[in-house]
């Protein structure tokens, strides 16, 4: 069975687990990094970005996260996950894990919205999906190869590139486990290539 850890230094953690267990995988929370070397992929939970920062230095996460994306790991990010894998970030000089080819946007449905929920339609995933944005970041631009999966109101909230999955919303919060489903096909995927 694949093992898929979420990193537990803050944030929608348990949301996400439950969510993956759902979707019949092991569920691990991921507290240390030495946790990160048995997995078969990460989710990198929506929460604060600049916290989730400050917590992956202290507890020295950086390389370790690296070294397992620069292994083919697939890695999804959500909502301030988002944010931890872009390469790019609007208003800021560096990137925290920086792997997806994506320039990334923080709370950028305006102030005045601090959360609402929008029904997209998700490619590869669900005709309609019953997203929860909560001061949700939005991807401003995206590399060659990365794969647009749903717009909202023009604004790209989910993309694939490769082994990356990214998504501006909390996909955990909801009953619908399809966009986590997809997730771990791509796992599976990944898992099978390990063995050819
Ligand atoms: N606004 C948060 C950030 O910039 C992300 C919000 C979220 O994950 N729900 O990190």
């Amino acid at each position: 069975m694949s093992k898929i850890g979420v990193l537990a230094l803050q944030g929608a953690v348990r949301e996400h687990m439950r969510s993956l267990e759902e979707c019949g995988v092991e569920a691990v929370a991921v507290k240390r990094k030495e946790e990160l070397t048995d997995l078969d992929g990460l989710i990198l939970p929506g929460g604060e970005s600049t916290a989730m920062r400050r917590l992956i230095d202290k507890y020295d996460f950086m390389d370790a996260l690296k070294a397992f994306a620069a292994e083919g790991k697939p890695m999804f990010g959500t909502c301030a996950g988002l944010i931890l894998l872009a390469k790019e970030l609007v208003g800021y000089d560096v990137s925290h894990i920086g792997v997806m080819d994506i320039k990334v946007e923080r709370n950028s449905f305006g102030r005045q919205v601090d959360s609402f929920e929008a029904d997209l339609t998700i490619k590869d995933v669900a005709e309609s999906f019953p997203a929860v944005f909560i001061r949700a970041p939005h991807i401003v631009e995206a590399g060659e190869n990365v794969e647009i999966l749903s717009k909202h109101n023009g604004r790209i909230v989910a993309a694939r590139e490769g082994q990356y999955l990214g998504c501006s919303f909390h996909p955990e919060l909801i009953d619908n486990h399809r966009l986590t489903a997809y997730f771990v096909e791509m796992v599976k995927e990944a898992e099978a290539k390990q063995f050819v």
